[in-house]
């Protein structure tokens, strides 16, 4: 059964630890994530970006996917299926088809209206036993055509949206979505500490978690960070497996053309990426 990502997100910031929301684009990286946390012993967050869930036909659709491989491959571990940058409709729409978690991105409206909208969700999250994740500030980098730029939120206005009661908080650090450029500053800890420091036991949320180096990931978790997106990653892995699988022209040989076949490497390859994550985020064995 789905959970709420609070229990484990709570559990994850005490003990100095990160859960990975990987996010999913069909059955292959559903299937993937699951079974990798299954045999690792740990939480996960499922991420259903607006774009993915229209490419996967609807949220109806994910959540009949999702509820049948908790069952059929008897996944004993916490699972949240979260929408990912949710809009307003957007994160309705979730409530209704089942979803677990949402995360509501209001980051582009002015911070009075962000705050009346995340108000209004978190309501109706908290009547539904579901987790709501909120984000201060932009995050840089392309997210279903939404562009930012490395910014670093304010951590006066994170406090402000941690009061309205949200579950956790994605707040800008200089992490941007995708490849991070060769020019790239790191991560701000000045920001996190000072965000941090206002919004207490908040678990805070790190976004664009591929290509950040492993110290800056590990310092991150000491100072609060206890959900980190993982999205792009797995993406590179099996975009790379898959291509090695038709240059080495294996889908020529025999029945190699079979999709089971032609998408398994992809699919370990996600696996071990995934595996590295949460052993990166020390999530292993705490479900
Ligand atoms: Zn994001």
């Amino acid at each position: 059964m789905l959970v709420s990502a609070k229990e484990m997100l709570t559990k994850a910031k005490a003990g100095k630890y990160a859960v990975g929301q990987f996010n999913i684009n069909n059955l292959e990286w559903t299937k993937s994530i699951l079974l990798t946390a299954q045999e690792l012993n740990s939480p996960v967050i499922l991420g259903v970006s607006e774009g993915a869930g229209k490419y996967m036909t609807g949220y109806k659709t994910v959540v009949g996917m999702v509820n049948g491989m908790l069952e059929e491959l008897n996944i004993t571990v916490p699972v949240a299926l979260h929408l990912d940058h949710g809009s307003y409709e957007g994160c309705l729409k979730c409530v209704e088809a089942g979803f677990s978690s949402i995360m509501f991105d209001g980051s582009h409206y002015p911070i009075d209206e962000n705050i009346e909208k995340t108000k209004e969700l978190v309501k109706i999250a908290n009547e539904k036993g579901m987790s709501i994740e909120a984000e201060v500030g932009s995050i840089g980098g392309e997210e279903d055509g939404v562009i930012g730029k490395g910014e670093c939120a304010d951590p006066n206005e994170c406090k402000s949206i941690a009061d309205l009661g949200v579950t956790m908080l994605a707040a800008g650090i200089g992490n941007i979505h995708g490849k991070y450029p060769d020019n790239w500053e790191g991560l701000s800890f000045e920001t996190l500490d000072a965000i941090q420091k206002l919004t207490g036991d908040m678990p805070l949320v790190l976004h664009g978690g591929t290509g950040i180096p492993e110290d800056m990931i590990k310092k991150a978790i000491s100072l609060g960070v206890a959900k980190i997106n993982v999205n792009t990653e797995c993406q590179l892995a099996f975009a790379e497996a898959t291509r090695k699988y038709i240059e080495d022209k294996k889908d020529l040989e025999g029945k190699g053309f079979d999709p089971r076949k032609l998408l398994a490497p992809g699919a370990e390859a996600i696996k071990a990426t995934v595996k590295e994550k949460m052993e990166l985020f020390g999530s292993v064995g705490k479900a």
